[in-house]
C-alpha cells in the first residue's frame, strides 16, 4: 500500500523536538505567571469573519493564507492565522471586560496559514502570545516589551534579536500621512508592483511593507509616520521609551515597521533577527485600540504580543543552547519469568510513588538484550529479577556506569538506594 505522507508545509515534532518546545514555553509561561497572565485555551477554528473584520480583507493574511473552509452545516469557518482575533472573541463573548481591568490573558497556539513553506516558514506554526485589555497607558506596552526581553534573555537570545519600534499613529495621524504618503507613491506609479498599485487605494501603508525590491526601495525615501505624529500619539511613544530607557530594554527606532493587519494602532513592534535568513521575524505585536469595538465590545484599549516558537527554537540550536536533559531512568528492571514479572511490578510501583525513574523491560528479551537495551537509556542502574531473587525477597542492581553493584532487601532498601 502507498504510504500517505504528512502535509506539505507541517512538521512532526519528535520528542527530541518537542522537549525544546515544551522548555522555551515554560519560560513564557512561567513569566506570563509572574506578571500575572492568566491562560486562555481557545477554539483551534473560529467563524471565517472574525478573521475578515479584524486582520482586513486587504492583509495577505486574510486575502491570500488562511484556511478557510466549509464545514457540513454549510458554516464559513477558518483554522486560526494568528491569536488575538479568537482572544479578543473569546474575551467579549465570556464578559472578561466588565471590571478587575486590566484582563492580562496568554496562549500557546498552532497557527494556519497557506504561504510558501521554506526553512522557519511553515504552514502549521506555533506561538506564544500574550494580551492585554483595558489599559491605556503606555506602561502597559513597556510591560509587555519587557516580559519579551526576559524570556529572549532566558533563552539566551538577548544577543541575536533586536526589538524594532515604530508607532502607526491613530486614525487622526494617519490620516495625514495617508495623504502624504499617497502623494509620494503617486511619484512612482510605474516602479510599484501590482500588488502595491491596489495597496495605493486600499491601504497605501502597507506599501511600506512590501517584500519586491524596487518597492522597498522606494518605501526607504518615503515620508515617515514618526514625522506625522499627533500629540498624543507622541507622547506616548516618547513614554513608552522613556520607560523602557529606564528599564534597560534595548530597541531600534524603525518607520519601515508597520504590521500586516488592520487592527493595529499606536505602538508596534518586531523582534528580528539576522540569523535566520528570509525570514527574520521572530515576534511582534503592537497596539490595537479600536478593535475590541470593532468586535462587538464595549471601547477597551487593547494590546498583544505574539512569538513563533519553530523560529525561536533554530536559533536556540544554531548558538548550541543547552536543553536541559529529560529525567534519566534510574533503574531498568528486568524480570525473567512469569513470577518476577509479579515482583517487577512491585518494585516499580514502590518507585513510581516515590518519584524515582524507573522503567521496566516491557518487550522480555535476553538478559544481554535488556542490558544493551538499559545501556541506550542510559539509565544509571539495572536489576536482573528471577527465581532466586523472587525466593529471596533480596536482589542486586548493577551500577550501569562501572561503579559498586548493591544488593538490597525489598523495596524499602531500593527506595533508599535509588533515592537522588
Ligand atoms: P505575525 O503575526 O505574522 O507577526 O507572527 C508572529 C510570529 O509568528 C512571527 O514573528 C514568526 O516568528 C511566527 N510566524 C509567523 N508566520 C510563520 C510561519 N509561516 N511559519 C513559522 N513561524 C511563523
Amino acid at each position: 500500500m502507498a504510504q500517505i505522507t504528512k502535509v506539505r508545509g507541517t512538521a512532526d515534532s519528535l520528542p527530541e523536538q518537542s522537549r525544546k518546545f515544551e522548555y522555551i514555553e515554560g519560560v513564557f509561561r512561567s513569566l506570563a505567571a509572574e506578571y500575572g497572565f492568566g491562560e486562555l485555551r481557545l477554539p483551534t477554528f473560529e467563524k471565517t469573519p472574525l478573521y475578515q473584520r479584524s486582520a482586513g480583507e486587504t492583509s495577505d493574511v486574510v486575502s491570500k493564507e488562511m484556511y478557510s473552509f466549509a464545514d457540513n452545516g454549510g458554516e464559513q469557518l477558518t483554522l486560526r492565522p494568528e491569536g488575538t482575533a479568537g482572544a479578543v472573541r473569546a474575551v467579549i463573548e465570556n464578559g472578561l471586560l466588565a471590571d478587575a481591568l486590566p484582563r492580562k490573558l496568554f496562549y500557546t497556539i498552532s497557527c494556519f496559514r497557506y504561504n510558501r513553506p521554506q526553512a522557519g516558514r511553515l504552514r502549521e506554526f506555533h506561538q506564544f502570545g500574550a494580551e492585554v485589555f483595558g489599559a491605556d497607558s503606555w506602561l502597559a506596552d513597556a510591560e509587555l516589551l519587557c516580559l519579551v526581553t526576559r524570556a529572549l534573555e532566558k533563552l539566551g537570545l538577548k544577543n541575536d534579536v533586536t526589538l524594532r519600534l515604530n508607532s502607526i499613529g491613530c486614525t487622526t495621524c494617519r490620516g495625514e500621512y495617508r495623504k502624504a504618503l499617497l502623494e509620494y507613491f503617486g511619484g512612482h506609479k510605474q516602479e510599484l508592483c501590482e500588488t502595491c498599485l491596489s495597496r495605493m487605494e486600499k491601504n497605501p501603508l502597507r506599501i511600506l511593507d512590501c517584500k519586491s525590491e524596487i518597492c522597498a526601495a522606494l518605501a526607504k525615501d518615503a515620508p515617515k509616520i514618526t514625522d506625522y505624529l499627533c500629540d498624543d500619539c507622541r507622547a506616548h511613544l516618547d513614554g513608552l521609551l522613556a520607560v523602557l530607557d529606564a528599564q534597560g530594554v534595548g530597541y531600534e527606532i524603525d518607520p519601515m515597521i508597520v504590521r500586516g493587519l488592520d487592527y493595529y494602532n499606536g505602538p508596534v513592534f518586531e523582534f528580528v533577527t539576522d540569523k535566520l535568513g528570509a525570514q527574520s521575524a521572530v515576534g511582534g505585536g503592537g497596539r490595537y485600540d479600536g478593535l475590541v469595538a470593532e468586535l462587538g465590545g464595549n471601547p477597551t484599549p487593547a494590546l498583544g504580543f505574539a512569538m513563533g516558537i519553530e523560529r525561536l527554537c533554530m536559533l536556540m540550536d544554531a548558538n548550541g543552547f543547552e536543553f536541559p536533559a529529560p529525567r534519566r531512568c534510574r533503574l531498568f528492571i528486568i524480570p525473567m519469568g512469569d513470577a518476577a514479572k509479579t515482583v517487577a511490578a512491585r518494585l516499580a510501583g514502590a518507585a513510581a510513588q516515590a518519584d524515582i525513574p524507573v522503567q521496566t523491560e516491557l518487550v522480555l528479551r535476553s538478559v544481554k538484550a535488556s542490558m544493551r537495551y538499559a545501556n541506550k537509556l542510559d539509565a544509571d542502574y539495572a536489576a536482573v529479577i528471577g527465581d532466586d531473587e523472587v525466593a529471596s525477597g533480596c536482589f542486586t542492581i548493577k551500577d550501569m556506569k562501572g561503579g559498586e553493584n548493591l544488593t538490597l532487601n525489598g523495596a524499602d532498601e531500593l527506595i533508599k538506594a535509588l533515592k537522588l
